[in-house]
């Protein structure tokens, strides 16, 4: 039986010790092919470039860079450049954690969920930190989950968002299943001039907080441990769809 491919890729660019941790730790489980964006695009959400062409190199065997974004690099490599369709997209290991609301800004979570809208298993995996990133317990998961996946599969329309905490390996010994966590919204922007005298902006000043949810994945990394959360695609609020009927009449006008 020939290896299943899996299909890497990041939001860091193609540079980023984590990309390469993610492939090396994966090439076991299956035959991994890199397409990832030739720089950072973090934050760079769910884009998709549809007014420029693309451009992809191969840098070696098997990996791939694109002047484009993470979501880019996942359906050019799915609809156009791979020979054999993937089995299994994993996004990662992203220099940072990616939590809560911050899932909808996350190129990493949105390059996973592109395999996903394309009927791919995925999942994102991300590495909380500061100064530094071990890579160790990330990897040694990573691979883990791909094995896992690779048997067994996913839930139509799901993805999962990995977050896994800023400690030693050896201290990382516990996996919790968590719903997605709340930023509290009380991060300032940075007002200041320019050297011209003119005003510029820049978002994101300080630490982000959290609302403590007690179940989110932001109390599992903050708690020392590796933060497993099933996203859905269907963003649709269910029990609001239902209390929206109420105003059927008055919408219609
Ligand atoms: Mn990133």
């Amino acid at each position: 039986m020939t290896a299943p491919t899996i299909l890497v890729t990041n939001d860091d660019g193609i540079h980023s010790e984590g990309l390469r941790a993610l492939a090396e730790a994966l090439a076991p489980v299956g035959e991994v092919t890199v397409v990832a964006p030739d720089r950072e695009r973090s934050a760079a959400g769910h884009a998709l470039t549809l007014h420029r062409p693309l451009r992809a190199s191969e840098t070696a065997p098997r990996w791939y860079r694109v002047d484009g974004t993470p979501t880019d690099c996942v359906t050019l490599a799915i609809m156009g450049m791979l020979k054999s369709r993937p089995r299994l997209v994993v996004a990662g290991i992203n220099l940072g954690a990616n939590l809560g609301d911050d899932v909808t800004y996350s190129g990493t979570v949105s390059a996973a969920m592109e395999g996903t809208l394309l009927g791919i298993p995925a999942f994102a995996i991300s590495q909380a930190g500061g100064a530094s990133f071990d890579f160790t317990a990330a990897a040694a998961f990573a691979r883990r989950l791909a094995t896992l996946l690779l048997e067994q599969g996913l839930p139509p329309d799901t993805l999962l968002n990995v977050n896994v905490p800023a400690a030693p390996p050896e201290r990382i010994l516990e996996v919790a299943l968590t719903r997605q966590g709340r930023r509290a919204y009380r991060e300032s922007i940075v007002e200041k001039l320019d050297p011209r005298g003119k005003t510029y902006y820049w978002i994101g000043g300080s630490e982000p907080e959290w609302e403590r949810l007690g179940d989110s994945d932001y109390d599992a990394v903050m708690a020392g441990k590796i933060s497993v959360t099933p996203l859905h695609l269907d963003l649709t609020h269910y029990e609001a769809l239902r209390a929206l009927r109420a105003w059927e009449e008055r919408l219609r006008g």
